[in-house]
């Protein structure tokens, strides 16, 4: 039988789920499925100063919300669990018992300072990668009431080899490791040493993680050799830059950087996981837009992106644009409602459906539709506009204030009756329908005139166009 595929991605909850978290996440679950196998996550909360309290709860949400749910988490275990790096401390504890009594590791009582001094001397004589002096190996005193590191004893003579899916084959000399820590002084394991005892007890089969690790697959190699198991196959993903071709800084605001605000803003979840499965991946063709399904089917692991993938603010507008048309209305509703504040929704109950149905088409995010739903609860203020407006168009909205009483808001009254001004006025096109809009709903640009119109109603499209003429400061 073939080894199941087991993938994992494996945070520290030490902040919200992140762009580029959830995008190694996704390439994760995309290839576990992909190859019928499963998806984990796992918490690597080791970093007692530095977990975050809801920062579990958030990567586990946010994965929710991208529909990347693991098969397999801390809320639902298999025989390979705990998936939580602080529930395994006893099993992390016996292979650092097996490597202590096996003299590969040992216990390391130097303190801070000791260790700086030893680096400015390495320093002073040239040494650029400075590495711990094993004072501890040659002279192993125990001292009362602190609690040793342990550090590994790395052989300098080996080379450690992987083919990377990104990057080929890349090689670290042992040499360049140094004895590095495996447990610290509470008693918590290194991420490097956690990680290689974890991955291969729940037996991921392949680590697609952040380039930043690629020296840290240096030293897991080295344990992975020493304990003699299989190490995973590793895919080291290439970073994700800003419009400057800029490493992303948890600042930027030309990025929208965490899952829950791509939520707070009106993102389809469809979308963000269509939009996050391109960056730094390209299946093989020009095509835009995948479903899930399709993603898992053809998700290829030659396929991850050699250069920094660089996040395209309007790329994923128009991602999200697209899922927004495709929503049914009562999907639209489900979607748009919360985004609309509670007087608004009171005030448009009887309209609400047409009005969503009015923007669907141009929103890009859902927020938008919070301010432009204004139109159909406030009166325009046509202070803030630019426009003057000439003779000839204040007695065309005059006229349509006339005309319009007379007809009934059918699609074709409409229509005849701003043809028939038009040609009275002299006036086409956007020259016509420009002061009309204008008038109606103090904004330059907006969906279709007449459907807005028809939503006002007779009564509301007479007090507005008579408001506006009253209020002639726009076209003296
Ligand atoms: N906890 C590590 C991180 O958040 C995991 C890296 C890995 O996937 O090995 O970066």
């Amino acid at each position: 039988m073939e080894k199941e595929i087991r993938t994992r991605y494996a945070p520290s909850p030490t902040g919200r789920l992140h762009l580029g978290g959830a995008r190694t996440a996704l390439f994760n679950y995309l290839y576990a499925k992909n190859q019928k196998g499963k998806f984990i996550l796992r918490i690597e909360d080791t970093d007692l100063a530095r977990n975050l309290k809801e920062g579990s709860e958030n990567q586990l949400n946010g994965l929710n919300w991208l529909g990347i749910s693991p098969d397999i988490s801390y809320q639902k275990e298999d025989q390979y669990g705990p998936y939580l790096q602080s529930k395994r401390l006893d099993i992390y504890q016996k292979y650092i018992d097996i490597l202590l009594q096996k003299k590969l590791a040992y216990k390391c009582y130097c303190t801070k300072e000791e260790l700086e001094e030893s680096a400015k001397k390495q320093k002073a004589k040239g040494i650029k990668a400075v590495k711990y002096d094993r004072k501890c190996f040659y002279n192993p005193i125990v001292k009362k009431g602190i609690n040793p590191v342990i550090r590994l004893y790395v052989e300098e003579n080996q080379k450690l080899i992987w083919n990377d899916l990104v990057r080929g084959k890349i090689e670290i000399p042992s040499s360049s490791l140094g004895d590095f820590v495996i447990l610290k002084s509470d008693g918590m394991p290194t991420y490097n040493f956690a990680n290689v005892i974890d991955d291969h007890l729940m037996k991921i089969t392949d680590v697609f993680r952040g380039e930043e690790h690629i020296s840290n697959t240096g030293k897991q190699l080295y344990l992975y050799k020493l304990f003699n198991w299989e190490p995973p196959r590793f895919a080291h993903l290439t970073v994700i830059v800003n419009n400057d071709n800029k490493k992303l800084s948890k600042r930027d605001e030309s990025v929208v950087q965490f899952i829950d605000s791509y939520k707070k803003l009106g993102y389809l979840p469809e979308a963000v996981f269509n939009f996050l499965s391109l960056l730094g991946w390209s299946p093989n063709t020009e095509e835009e837009i995948f479903s899930k399904a399709k993603l898992i089917e053809i998700f290829d692991v030659n396929r991850f992106s050699k250069s920094p993938s660089q996040f395209n603010y309007p790329k994923l507008k128009w991602t999200n644009n697209y899922y927004i048309k495709k929503l049914s209305l009562s999907k639209l509703k489900e979607f748009l409602i919360p985004f609309i504040e509670k007087k608004d929704l009171i005030f448009l109950k009887d309209n609400l459906d047409e009005i969503l149905l009015l923007f669907q088409a141009q929103l890009r995010e859902g927020i938008e539709i919070k301010n432009l739903v204004k139109i159909f609860t406030i009166f325009p203020n046509w202070k803030n506009i630019q426009y003057k407006f000439n003779e000839k168009e204040i007695n065309l909205i005059k006229d349509f204030l006339i005309e319009s009483k007379k007809i009934k808001f059918t699609d074709l009254n409409l229509e005849n009756l701003i043809k028939r001004l038009g040609i009275k006025f002299d006036l086409k096109g956007k020259n016509l329908m420009h002061p009309l809009r204008l008038a109606f709903t103090g904004k330059e640009q907006g969906p279709s005139l007449i459907k807005t119109i028809q939503i006002y109603g007779k009564e509301k499209a007479k007090l507005i166009l008579e408001r506006f003429l009253k209020d002639e400061i726009h076209y003296r």
